[in-house]
């Protein structure tokens, strides 16, 4: 396995919709685990394909110790709204409160390409909510207000000055740090 490099905010590679994938090959079970493996490193619970720079449609999470492949997965239900504080692992260090179904369930396929069917309320709800709009080109901070919009992009701004190439490469410092912020 090996560590990807994340795209960050400013990537184009963020906001292109992503390809449902016709057959879960050992190509894309090495594209997951890789996935799998770059999400921990960066002390993430969910990333998306687009933001290691594939345009498959092929995401994972992890909220609670087990992780989850989901392939070509879509909300299938949607109910209740929850308000909470995202990040993403493409824009360090921002964050902002996201209105989200409060459950939802989620069809796709395994990793071995099986149906699988997801429900999640919480945390999961929001995770799968927010990695499945990361496979259609939308951010979390397409849901803010302008004012809070424009705020976390002059902020990123900022941040963005550390990430010249739009690649943001898990280093073994970062490694080695302990996080407490969950980004998804
Ligand atoms: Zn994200």
């Amino acid at each position: 396995m090996s560590l990807l490099d994340i795209h960050v905010l400013g990537s184009p590679a963020l906001r292109e919709t992503t390809e449902p994938v016709a057959a879960v090959t050992d190509e894309l079970r090495r594209l997951i685990d890789d996935m799998l493996e770059t999400m921990y490193a960066a002390k993430g619970i969910g990333l998306a394909a687009p933001q290691v720079g594939r345009r498959e449609r092929i995401t994972v999470v992890d909220v609670d110790e087990s992780p989850i492949a989901l392939v070509n997965p879509e909300i299938v239900l949607s109910e209740g709204k929850i308000r909470g504080e995202e990040g993403c692992l493409s824009m360090p260090e921002i964050y902002g409160d996201v209105d989200r179904a409060a459950r939802v369930v989620v069809r796709g396929l395994d990793r071995d390409g099986r149906p699988l069917e997801v429900e999640g309320t919480e945390l999961l709800s929001r995770c799968l909510q927010h990695e499945i709009d990361h496979l259609h080109g939308r951010l979390f901070i397409d849901y803010l207000s302008v004012l809070k919009r424009r705020s976390a992009i002059a902020k990123w701004e900022k941040e963005r000055a550390k990430y010249p190439s739009l690649r943001r490469t898990i280093s073994p410092k970062e490694l080695a740090e302990q996080h407490n912020e969950e980004a998804l």
